[in-house]
Formats: structure tokens, sequence, C-alpha cells
């Protein structure tokens, strides 16, 4: 019998809806596109998306950036890290993260990842005391969020601030609280592949006035963030204005427009990717040989992509059974190779941080699968996924046996 093969694409994401475009269209009628280019009582698409945004979160305060990346690397800045200094951050990310504490001349310190995939407290605790990083850039990759409580404890007993880069949880929470919720401020995505999709964009939210004013003047307000409706009051800016540079990566009104349809859409988004995630996670439980990564009952996940383990598998047998795999349509990531590939990247091949020995997140690292779940999927689809998965991963073993 002929063996079923998936046909579908693993990078390809749904349209965007009708009412998006529209809102899009009437901006590029309007001519203007910049964010300060407003009429006299109009508030502008981006001011909105941030308004909204903060309501969605639950924050006081929002501002969209130029991407996910920016909104790092501009929290960092207006937290006062600079050359030198150290931030701690996970050793299981990707390069966006390390890149946005290298971008303000500082040092990544990378924390151990267990099974659940997640920072490693008790880890991190250690090299926070040994280090004296008084900053963790907290990454909830691939959407794991570590038990928030604790970490949030720990943290505050040593006085780490927390930033939260929340690019795989945005409509995530943990124990009820949404995530990017829990430390001082946190930033999202809006790229292609994340949750809510502009091309390329970034979001920050917090509650702390003086920060978010510093991060407005520094994403390149000139003296407009009175325009801002999302913004800290007018007098938290007297003190930074003129003390905090331009760096300018603003975000424009057409990709705001096309953001604030997607993130109205966002919950019922949520609740089909975790009908994907769902339907992959029961077809792959009870695969000798194959580990599922429980998820945490105090977690409300995104399923926009599906993690598992090949716990002691040989490098030759995993990259068999990746062939195999990808020779019926089904597109697998490896986090265990020694170059980076494509998105993929591991903490030892980020040569511009100090070299670092991290043998739990190796050891993980090394047997880690991972697997997008676009929206493009239908669960039909996901159900044939997982059967090519448990096919190929149940004929490996019995190889392995002979
Ligand atoms: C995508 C991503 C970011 C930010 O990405 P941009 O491409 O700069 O928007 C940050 N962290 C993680 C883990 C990501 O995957």
């Amino acid at each position: 019998m002929e063996k079923p093969v998936f046909t579908g694409s693993f990078t390809q994401q749904e349209p965007i809806p009708e009412a998006a475009i529209e809102a899009a269209v009437a901006v590029m009628r309007s001519g203007r596109l910049h964010r300060y280019n407003l009429v006299p009582d109009d508030v502008g698409e981006v001011s909105r998306l941030e308004e909204e945004f903060a309501a969605f979160t639950g924050a006081k305060y929002c501002l969209a950036v130029a991407s996910g990346g920016y909104a790092m690397s501009c929290v960092l800045r207006a937290l006062g890290v600079g050359a030198g200094d150290k931030v701690l951050s996970n050793g299981f990310t990707l390069a966006p993260v390390p890149g946005a504490i290298a971008s303000v001349g500082a040092e990544p310190v990378f924390v151990e990842t267990t099974e659940a995939l997640t920072i490693d407290i008790d880890d991190l605790a250690g090299r926070a005391r040994a280090s004296g990083a008084r900053v963790l850039l907290l990454s909830h990759m691939r959407g794991h969020i570590c038990d928030m409580d604790r970490l949030m404890e720990v943290c505050d007993t040593l006085g780490v601030a927390v930033i939260e880069d929340c690019a795989h949880t945005m409509g995530a929470a943990w124990n009820g609280t949404p995530s990017g919720r829990h430390g001082l401020a946190a930033c999202y995505s809006t790229q292609t592949y994340k949750h809510i999709n502009s091309g390329e964009g970034g979001l920050i939210v917090s509650d702390d006035a003086e920060l978010m004013a510093r991060a407005i003047i520094l994403s390149g307000s000139y003296m407009l963030y009175g325009r801002h409706t999302a913004r800290p009051p007018v007098d938290t800016f007297e003190n930074v204005k003129l003390k905090t540079p331009n760096v300018s990566g603003r975000m424009d009104h057409l990709r705001a427009a096309i953001l604030r349809a997607q993130l109205a859409d966002l919950p019922a988004q949520v609740d089909r990717w975790n009908a994907l995630y769902a339907t992959v996670e029961t077809g792959l439980r009870n695969v000798p040989g194959l580990q599922i990564v429980e998820r945490d009952p105090r977690e409300r996940i995104v399923g926009s992509s599906i993690q598992f383990l090949l716990p002691g598998w040989e490098e030759a047998r995993i990259r068999t059974l990746l062939a195999q795999c990808a020779a019926r349509g089904v597109e697998l990531k490896w986090f265990g190779a020694e170059e980076p590939v494509a998105f993929t990247s591991r903490y030892d091949s980020w040569k511009y941080a100090p070299e670092q020995k991290l043998p739990k997140t190796d050891a993980i690292l090394a047997g880690l699968i991972d697997m997008r779940l676009p929206l493009t999927f239908s669960t039909d689809d996901a159900a044939l996924i997982a059967g090519i998965i448990r096919d190929e991963v149940q004929g490996a073993i019995r190889h392995a046996a002979e």
C-alpha cells in the first residue's frame, strides 16, 4: 500500500483578512502613512492599535515599533542597559534575543533549559549571583511558559528586572494572567510567522511610566509624543525628552491598520491553533522513543508550533528520520544540528557572546524536534501529519531493534 504523503506548506500563512485589506487601502488612499501624519481630531491607526493592544493585555501603556527585535533592544536601552552590562537570557531561544542584548553593547549570560523547554529557575538564580546581572530578557521560546509566579519571586529577591520576550506567546496566559504581564515590560513581534501578521512589526507593553516615556522618545517620536494615546502622562516626558536619543524604529499606519483587524480575530485564531496542536499531540502520544513535551495546566497556550523530544537518539538516526518525514511532506526542524539552519539556532553558534557551557540545554537540544502549525492546515491535515511522524518513528525503532 502507498504510504500517505502530506502536500501542504509549513510556511504558508492565511491571507490577510478582507477587513484589514480595506483598512490598509483606506490608509493608502489618505496618503498619510507616517504615524505623526494626522489630520485634526484623527488619532490614527497606530495609536488605535496601541490602545487596543494595551486593553488586550491589560497593560497601562503600549508602543508599536518596527520589529520584535527592535522592541527588545528599545526596552533594554530604556532601562539603561549598556556597554559591558550582563543580561541573563534563555540558552534556548532565537537569534534576535541575544542580538538585542548585543545591540546595546551588553553581554548575554545564557541560562539552562528544563525538559519542559522553559528556563531553569534554579540555574537562573545561580547565574544571576555569579554574573551580577540585573536584567533578565526572558524568552517564552516556542510558547513554553515557565512557572511565572516562582520566577518573579526569585527575580524580585535577587533584584533582577524581568523583560518578557512574548514573540511566541501573544494571546497566551499563565495562571489567568496574560503572557507579558508579569515582568516590568514585554515585547511582541508581528512578523509574518508570529500570531498576527504585518510582515514586520513589534509591540511593547508596560505599566512603568518613565520606562515607556523613554521607549517612546527612543522610537523616534521627536517632540510629538503628545499624539500618542496609550502613553504615560505628558509630564513624565519632561525629565527624559532631552536626555534620550532618537533611535528610529516607528510603526506606520499601514501596518497598524492590517494588525487591528487581526488582533480582533486573535482569540478565535488561538482556538484554531490549539485544535491543531491537540490533534498532533494526541496523534504522537504513546509512541515508544518519542517524548511529548507536557504542558503545565496553568498555561493557556497558543499552539502555533509543536515540539517533541527523541531522547538518546544518535545524530544519524535523527537525520534519517527527518529525511523520511520530509520525503512524505512533513517538514521537521531539529535543534541539535551543529550549524544554524533557517530560523533555528543554538546558543553556541552566537560567537559574539562569551563562550558558555550549558550541558543540560545541550542534552535537550540534541533530541529536540520542532514543527510549525500554520492556520492553513486543517485538523485532518494535523492528524495526517501526526500519523506520518508516528509511522516513521515506529519504523526507525523497529529498524534499530533488527
Ligand atoms: C521572532 C522572534 C522575535 C522577534 O522577531 P522579529 O523578527 O525581530 O520581529 C523574538 N524572539 C523570538 C523567540 C522570536 O522567535
